[in-house]
This record gives C-alpha cells, structure tokens and sequence, in this order.
C-alpha cells in the first residue's frame, strides 16, 4: 500500500493544529428511511468548507524550507485551491491556483480571498493542469495534487480515524468519488482496524471517472460536463500513480446518481438536516433517498464539502427543476 494507518496517524499528529475535528451527528430522519442509525459526518464545517484542507495541509506542513520557498500550484475544481491557499497562507509560501472555466465563480473568488494567484484556464482540469506543469518547469513551483499523492491521501484518510472513534459500530460508509483521495485514505484508515467495513462511492452518473476507470481496470479519459456535484468532476490522470489502484483494492460498491437525485440529496440536506452542503456532498444522503444505498448495520454518510453557490442552493432548495446542461 501506498498509504498505511501509521502514514495517517503521523497526518493526523501533524494537521492537529490547522483543522478542527468536525462533529458526528445521527440523522433521525434518515435512520426511519434506512432503518438502521445513520450518522452524518459534518466535514463541510471544515475550515476552508471541505476535508480538502487535511490533505493539502498534510503536505506543505512536509515541504523542506527550500520547497517552501519555491511556493505551491496546485490544478483544482474549486474546493483543494481553497484549502493549499489556506494552508500555504499559514505557511507563509506563494500559491498559485489553475482552475478551469467550469469551476463555480463562488470558489475562484473563494481561493483569491485566501490571498492565492488564480489562473483560469481551458475548459477541464486537464487544461488547468497544463499550467500547472509550466509553473513546476519555468518557475521551480512545487505542485500539490489534489488526490494522486500520498501526503494528500494520508491527510484525508484522517477523517477514517475520527469517523470510526465517533461511531465506534460503524458498518458501512459512503464517501463522494472523484479522483479517489478521498475514498483510498479513509478506506485505509477504517480497514485498517476493522476490515468488515464496507466502503461506497458514490458519484455523479455525468462524468464518473473513477467509475469508469474501474471498470476498464485501468485510467481512462473522461468528458468532463457541468454537474451538481462540481467538485467530482475531472478526470483521475492517465497516469495515475496511488489513488486508482487504492480504490481498486479497497472498494466494495460504486453508486452512480442523476443530477435529479444529488439535488434531491441537497434539498434533504437542508429541509430535514438543517445543513447547508454541496452537491458533491450531498451525494450520499441523495443514494439513500434514490433507494441506492440500503444498509443493515449504522451507515455513515460523509458530508464532505458546503462551498455550493448560495444563489443556486437556493434555487435548489426552493424545488426548482435546475439543469447545469440546459445553462451551459
Ligand atoms: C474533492 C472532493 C470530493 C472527492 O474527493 P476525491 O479525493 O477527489 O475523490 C468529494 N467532495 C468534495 C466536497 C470535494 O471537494
């Protein structure tokens, strides 16, 4: 494994001072549904509006002075920006953040306000890339990944020690899947101890890049579209190094979503949970909702991220039928 528990207990050590420990709450509503506890895991209280912020911090808290000095980059849909710009903010080093023209307006203005050099690029993550590799090659930057990095995935994994302390009868989880940093670290971290963990993914139907790697058995291009669930889009790089290969190994199901149903999840999330998250975040709750994800044993659902553009959340919440396609 690229990652093992120790990795993530020495991440945890490291990140105790920059994060907060994020509360763990059952969801009575949901619970009735399921019929079996369901707890929500409220990351999207994170600092910074997501878990992104234990990874990144994980890794610049590890670059040598010289690497500090040269500064970060990092390519991102909006939520690991945020979190490299905070986390280089306190350390006091550069941070130039690529994003693509898909990214909500809400997160570039978010990873400006953090005192980060944005450069908007292209139409995918790809193309942002590309201006990430230019900066490491002409100006010496150093690049932080979003999720193929084991310092990253050490970092997120984290949430897999705090989840299973706040519900020690953990039986199953669901975790929003994108580029797998995410799903690998905590899977790490809960199989670790206890191996009868079952581990979900769950992501958009549009654009599923995990998903579709996997079942190729191998990293593949994905068409990247608008989606709800804005921070699962992007493609996990053909050249994938740990996170595809974790998931690989550690996944026991992939649900896939509608745009329908991750607005229903938001919805929900909102009117019966009181929470405010994103699409990306609501996706586990949405599984649930959509008859997807059934459960026997305590299900906890991760809440990963709340960087969603109010005005559309309103419009969501308030039950209009939004198409992120039909807007282009
Ligand atoms: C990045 C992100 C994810 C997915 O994480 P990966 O490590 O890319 O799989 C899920 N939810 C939110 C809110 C995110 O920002």
């Amino acid at each position: 494994m690229t990652v093992t528990i120790a990795d993530i207990q020495a991440a945890r050590t490291r990140i105790d001072g920059t994060i907060r420990d994020t509360p763990c709450e059952q969801s009575s509503r949901l619970s009735e549904i399921v019929g079996a506890p369901v707890w929500l895991k409220m990351e999207h209280l994170q600092h910074t509006g997501a878990f992104k912020l234990r990874g990144a911090a994980n890794t610049v808290l590890q670059l040598s002075d010289d690497e500090r000095a040269r500064g970060v980059t990092a390519a991102s849909t909006g939520n690991h920006g945020r979190a490299l710009a905070y986390a280089a903010r306190q350390a006091g080093a550069r941070c130039v953040i690529c994003l693509s023209h898909l990214v909500p307006q809400n997160k570039a203005d978010a990873v400006r306000a953090l005192g980060a050099e944005v450069r908007i690029v292209g139409q995918s993550q790809d193309d942002a890339q590309e201006e990430v590799d230019r900066l490491v090659a002409e100006d010496g930057m150093i690049m932080v990944p979003p999720f193929d990095d084991p310092r990253v995935i050490a970092g997120q994994g984290t949430l897999g020690l705090e989840m299973l302390e706040q519900m020690p009868d953990l039986g199953t989880v669901a975790i929003g899947l994108s580029g797998g940093g995410l799903l690998g670290g905590i899977a790490v971290a809960l199989k670790a101890q206890n191996p009868d963990i079952r581990v979900t993914g769950v992501c958009m139907e549009r654009g599923a890049a995990m998903s579709d790697s996997l079942r190729a058995g191998h990293p593949v291009p994905c068409n990247e579209l608008p989606t709800l669930a804005d921070s699962l889009g992007g493609g996990i790089g053909l050249q994938n190094r740990h996170s595809f290969a974790l998931v690989r190994d550690l996944i026991d199901d992939v649900i896939l979503l509608t745009e329908a149903e991750i607005a229903a999840g938001i919805r929900h999330c909102y009117w019966q949970d009181r929470q405010i998250v994103e699409g990306a975040a609501a996706v586990g709750v949405a599984a649930v909702l959509a008859g997807k994800l059934t459960s026997e044993v305590p299900l906890g659902l991760l809440l990963s991220g709340g960087n969603i553009d109010m005005n559309l959340h309103h419009r969501i919440i308030s039950g209009e039928d939004v198409n992120l396609t039909k807007e282009g």
